[in-house]
């Protein structure tokens, strides 16, 4: 096991503002994707942790971050953003080292940790409700107001973005949150309880427990002190903990990945359009929510398109996620399967792959690593083409014009993000509005969205948005007031 910067000791849970042992006592192994050695040994927290821990955070609302105005709140959220960005050298090879993704998008997630908290701190105080027009002798109004205690179960790909959205708007409006990190990779997530001490976040505002999604993931589901749920991961999980929250009648957000398409019409600028047809495929080895996983290309210049894309594909450099190269491995033995799954289903269906990148030469033996591969033509049926793989895998898939293009792209079930390269600003307009999805970019792909940006998805994608100003009213909740004063 290497040392860790930011962490003192990363087996345990950090409930009330202290770290203490698990109640189980009990650890799991966790490994890094780079080289397939024990990383550290993290904390298994149990249903009893999750009910310390909501107990903690009701105790906090209670308490001293209950009393907090809105602009004090947003204080502490900027002292805590400081922090981060003091620390975003060792967040950033904290997240490399266990999630296995290039140290310089490691480091992009430290900043955008950054600057969710500040965005989200100079929010507090904004968010206003409203006098509504009433009946004679009436004074009626609305507040917002935080839920209470939320839930946050955060997966193992961008643990810090992903923090940032949820945690920091969650935290803005006056919540208390208990967070669940994912077993895979949950290191950031404690570094940044230990930062959030440090920057005088009021005891039990942030509770951060690792453990096992069946197990701490559930319990706290399920638990009746839980006022909002904001998860993200799989659809078939994120089905769980709809229905879990159904139970004891509480508003969840789902986001739940895609099979996000960027629709490439034969006016396009290419060159500026290729760097973000592929990196949106192959950042973060694929492991993206809102990966480009379809690029659909009008037929007169698909040939073209693949041809450049397959340059860049042979260019790609794989490697371990310290060498700093263009493609890390994928999180598990496990995730590196399904890709190869996928890959053997291509092959077997006589798929073409027109480019593969090499896997380097340094890439430590036990890493889990997958080549990036670029398919085309596939036809828009395919099971690579409908199926989210979350790998370094794209297919490509010709359309006939702009209906073709539309129907191709809604044609999946699921909604997130597209993009559209086109020079043509009416036809861009058209397309953004018969898109069935969260997010459109024209002439760019955000993968994801700024900060700015409310995100989230349609149909097996989720609902609810996060990200942006939009967040501010999911976090919260609305009372209207009206008073009859003659
Ligand atoms: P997952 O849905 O199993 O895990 C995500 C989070 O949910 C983790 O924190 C996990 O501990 C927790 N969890 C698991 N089971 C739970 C339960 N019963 N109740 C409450 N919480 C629970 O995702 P995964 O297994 O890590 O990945 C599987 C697939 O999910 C991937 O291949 C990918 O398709 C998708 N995925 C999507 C995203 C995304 O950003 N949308 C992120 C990760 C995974």
């Amino acid at each position: 096991m290497q040392s860790l910067p930011l962490l003192g000791a990363s087996n345990h849970v950090f409930i009330g503002g202290h770290w203490r042992d698990g109640a189980t006592r009990e650890t799991l192994s966790l490994l890094n994707p780079s080289d397939g050695s024990l990383l550290a040994r993290i904390a298994r927290g149990s249903a009893a942790d999750i009910d310390a821990a909501v107990r903690a955070a009701q105790a906090a609302l209670d308490g001293e971050w209950g009393r907090l105005t809105a602009v004090e709140r947003g204080r502490a959220l900027m002292r805590l953003s400081q922090r981060v960005l003091a620390a975003s050298d060792d967040l950033a090879t904290l997240e490399a080292l266990d999630v296995g993704k290039p140290l310089k998008q490691a480091k992009a997630d430290a900043m955008a940790l950054a600057r969710y908290l500040e965005f989200y701190g100079g929010a507090a105080d904004k968010v206003m409700g409203e006098t509504i027009p009433f009946a004679a002798g009436y004074t009626a109004l609305t507040l917002r107001e935080p839920h209470g205690v939320t839930g946050h179960i955060v997966p193992w790909n961008y643990p810090m973005q992903i923090i940032g959205r949820s945690v920091g708007a969650a935290l803005a409006m006056g919540n208390a949150c208990v967070l669940k990190p994912a077993e895979e990779a949950c290191l950031t997530a404690l570094a940044f309880a230990q930062l959030a001490a440090e920057a005088g976040l009021p005891p039990g505002a942030l509770n951060v427990l690792p453990g096992l999604g069946e197990e701490a993931g559930a319990a706290l589901t399920a638990h009746a002190g839980v006022a909002h749920l904001s998860f993200t991961g799989s659809v078939a999980v994120g089905r769980l903990v709809q229905a879990s929250a159904a139970l004891n009648t509480i508003p969840v957000t789902l986001e739940l990945g895609g099979k996000s398409p960027q629709l490439v019409f034969a006016d396009a600028d290419l060159a500026a359009a290729l760097p973000f047809l592929v990196n949106a495929g192959i950042q973060n080895a694929g492991q993206t929510c809102s990966a480009a996983s379809r690029i659909l290309v009008e037929r007169s210049r698909f040939d073209e398109v693949v041809q450049r894309m397959a340059g860049r594909y042979r260019g790609l450099r794989v490697g371990a996620a310290l060498d700093d190269l263009d493609v890390g491995p994928l999180i598990s033995a496990r995730q590196r399967d399904v890709v190869e799954h996928y890959l053997a289903i291509a092959r077997d269906s006589g798929l073409v792959a027109v480019a593969q990148a090499a896997i380097g030469s340094h890439a430590p033996a036990g890493g889990f690593y997958a080549q990036p591969t670029l398919l085309a033509p596939v036809s828009s049926a395919h099971a690579l083409a409908q199926e989210e793989i979350f790998g370094p895998v794209q297919v490509v898939i010709p359309f006939d014009d702009e209906a073709d293009a539309i129907r191709i792209a809604n044609g999946t079930a699921y909604g997130l993000v597209a993009g559209v390269w086109t020079r043509d600003g009416s036809r861009a307009l058209r397309i953004a509005r018969a898109l069935k999805c969260g997010q459109v970019f024209v002439n760019n792909y955000g993968a994801g969205g700024g900060i700015e940006l409310p995100f989230g998805g349609v149909k097996a994608s989720g609902h609810g948005r996060e990200k942006g100003f939009e967040a501010l009213y999911g976090f919260s909740t609305l009372k209207t007031v009206a008073i009859h004063h003659g």
